[in-house]
């Protein structure tokens, strides 16, 4: 069969090589892909927010499942527009991709559903917000209701920075994205995410990740789309993800299949472990990027069995979702600059690299036959171990032998699970 894999991240290179080891994959094609990519797909140039042209290309290459790796396509409904062209997607409508494009609507579907979650409000107004700030205690968490590239959420430790965050968001600092805010109480708990597969009626569980957000050692700096990751997350005991399926899951799918717009793709959930139990912080309608290398890493499933088997609606007769004993971690090394300015250009030469290692490209391009820079994330470097710890020093030990002077990683990526792994 003939696969349409849209992207271009970390991601999608993870995906690409998983999806091509598939003896039912014949050419997986990508778009618009990149160097590593490339290795495993015939790259495409299509432009993703043409939803006709896409249409036309898998109906020109007879493409019998398209993948769509990130949000924003989803979130414009390129699964709808496949769809009715009669394609098999990966990834789900725009109505079901609300859960991550936007916040408020999550919310209710949460209050709706009876799914632990943090107290909110939704706000339409800057006064209706400044008066309904007097509801939470300090701090107090502000977030954009649209997407906004990780960087819509503001944790408010003042009166004064919570009025701001407002007034900068109602001022248009997000674009439309912020034309709804959501107030919400501050939840304490170490963070977790939780991915599930569904194809709108079934669901499985696919596995658990922790990342890392901040760009410096010891989660200082600025927030970043993800400086590295691991697989699986300790935190979350066997007892626990049951518990998730059981309360936030199983009840959002059966919620949104209810209401006439079932949830088909990869449901990945950000999830705060709290005094009380797990509770919701967001859903994200798409593979996280740096998770799902880890994951990928893992799986000892066939990746198109499984990617169909939800495309189709037939998760029930899909193979189970096997994920390795093992742990996997992923290094991100970022050009000098990210987040705040990436400087481009920087020439990268990559090792040999090990059996059971991965170094899978992000922002990377070529340039007279050479590879260099060119975006802020640009490396994931991963490797597997038989616990984390030895992940992280497989994985340390391989960015050390990338010669790429341009580019920095953090040097603590997985630390929590190390330490807890040392008692
Ligand atoms: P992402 O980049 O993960 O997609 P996002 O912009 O969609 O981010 P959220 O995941 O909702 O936003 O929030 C980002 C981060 O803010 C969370 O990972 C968490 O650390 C923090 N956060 C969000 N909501 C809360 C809350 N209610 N209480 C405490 N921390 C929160």
């Amino acid at each position: 069969m003939n696969i349409l894999l849209l992207g271009s991240g970390g991601r999608e290179h993870a995906l690409a090589w998983k999806l091509a080891q598939s003896p039912r994959c014949t050419t997986l094609y990508a778009a618009p892909g990149n160097p590593g990519i490339a290795e495993h797909a015939a790259l495409v140039d299509l432009d993703l927010a043409d939803h006709g042209a896409v249409a036309a290309f898998c109906t020109a290459r007879e493409i019998g499942l398209v993948v769509v790796g990130p949000e924003q396509p989803l979130v414009d409904g390129i699964a709808d527009s496949l769809h009715a062209a009669g394609l098999a997607v990966f990834g789900p409508s725009a109505a079901a991709a609300r859960l991550e494009g936007s916040k408020g609507f999550t919310k209710e579907l949460c209050d709706d559903a009876g799914i632990p979650t943090a107290t909110y409000v939704r706000c339409k107004s800057a006064p209706e917000a400044l008066a309904a700030l007097d509801r939470f205690s300090l701090p107090v968490v502000i977030k954009a209701d649209g997407l906004a590239a990780g960087k819509g959420v503001i944790i408010a430790e003042t009166r004064g920075e919570a009025e701001a965050a407002v007034a900068d968001m109602f001022g248009g600092s997000f674009g439309a994205s912020g034309a709804e805010v959501v107030l919400e109480e501050y939840m304490t708990g170490e963070e977790a995410s939780f991915f599930a597969l569904t194809d709108g009626v079934s669901v499985v569980p696919f596995g658990s990740a922790q990342d890392h957000k901040r760009v410096g050692d010891g989660d200082t700096g600025p927030n970043t789309g993800g400086m590295g990751a691991y697989s699986p997350a300790s935190v979350l005991t066997p007892a626990l993800e049951a518990e998730v399926m059981a309360r936030i899951i199983r009840p959002t799918v059966a919620t949104m299949a209810a209401r006439g717009t079932p949830y088909s793709g990869v449901l990945f959930a950000g999830l705060m472990l709290t005094p009380d139990g797990p509770k919701l912080i967001e859903y994200n309608c798409r593979f996280g990027d740096p998770e799902c290398q880890v994951l990928m890493m893992r799986l000892e499933s066939d990746l198109v069995d499984l990617l169909l088997a939800v495309a189709q609606g037939r998760l029930d007769t899909a193979p189970v979702a096997r994920l390795g004993e093992d742990a996997a971690l992923t290094i991100v090394l970022a050009a000098n600059g990210y987040p705040a300015a990436p400087q481009r250009g920087a020439p990268i030469r990559l090792p040999v690299v090990p059996e059971d290692e991965k170094i899978f490209h992000a922002g990377t391009a070529l340039r007279d036959g050479g590879l260099v820079a060119n975006g802020g994330r640009v490396l994931n470097v991963t490797a597997r171990g038989g616990t984390v710890t030895q992940a992280r020093d497989a994985a340390y030990a391989l960015v050390d032998a990338v010669d790429f002077p341009g580019g920095f990683c953090r040097r603590d990526i997985g630390a929590r699970e190390v330490a807890r792994e040392a008692i």
